[in-house]
């Protein structure tokens, strides 16, 4: 029998993030070029359009990446320094907190004792940092590389729409769009689920649900702003 078996819960991380910004990417923009075109208020520019979308998404992933993560780093570090200064102070009662919590997972009384001071003579904080706080990965948060790798990926992904611009004009633009989005969207989605290990079909179909919804409503406002022009 092989126990060797591989867990793809680690990888998924980056990977989730990566195809989320792309995600982000193609289908604001896609959307943004189609509300845009369907309102024929823009003919000519729509590459500038599509482009001032993919700079100003591509700034607000990176900004609200940076916000997030920086205070999530700030929140564990306080946390962190508030129980260090109990485990200098009250040692013996942090020893009785950790048993505690063990006693909770099913360990009998003694073994729980005996677990939660083997543990915290080797590392006290960390030790209550995992199974006090949560805290598993100790100072993983790197808030200027996620803010560059969200910009990095929306961008990617916005610039398949932006792309398609080139290529074609007029009547054929939010058509093109939308197939080249929807395909790029598909295919990101079943990637990253087989990369998860998860079912690529049902990943597929959420993503091009949600995409479809979003250029759908975006066109129809678009429209809507074109007719009563
Ligand atoms: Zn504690």
């Amino acid at each position: 029998m092989n126990y060797n078996h591989e867990h793809k819960a680690e990888r998924i991380g980056w990977i989730r993030a990566v195809v989320l910004g792309a995600n982000d990417g193609i289908v604001s923009t896609a959307s943004l070029i189609a509300g845009v075109a369907a309102s024929q208020a823009v003919t000519d520019n729509l590459f500038v359009v599509g482009l001032a979308g993919l700079v100003a998404g591509a700034m607000s992933m990176a900004a609200g990446e940076y916000v997030s993560v920086s205070s999530q780093t700030d929140i564990e570090r306080a946390e962190l320094a508030l129980e260090q200064n109990h485990i200098e102070e009250n040692w013996e009662l942090e020893v009785q907190e950790l048993a505690l919590i063990y006693r909770g997972r099913g360990l009998k009384p003694d073994l729980a004792d005996q677990v939660a001071r083997q543990l915290m003579a080797k590392d006290a904080l960390g030790s209550h940092a995992r199974d006090e706080l949560g805290i598993t990965d100790l100072a993983q948060g790197q808030p200027l590389q996620a803010a560059l790798f969200s910009a990095l990926s929306f961008s990617a992904g916005a610039a398949l729409p932006l792309l398609t611009l080139l290529v074609v004009s007029g009547a054929m633009v939010v058509p093109a769009v939308a197939v080249v989005s929807l395909v790029a969207l598909g295919t990101l989605g079943s990637v990253a689920a087989a990369v998860g290990g998860a079912s690529k079909l049902k990943a597929a179909g959420r993503v091009l649900f949600w995409g479809t919804l979003a250029m759908v409503v975006s066109s129809g406002i678009g429209q809507l702003f074109h007719l009563s022009v």
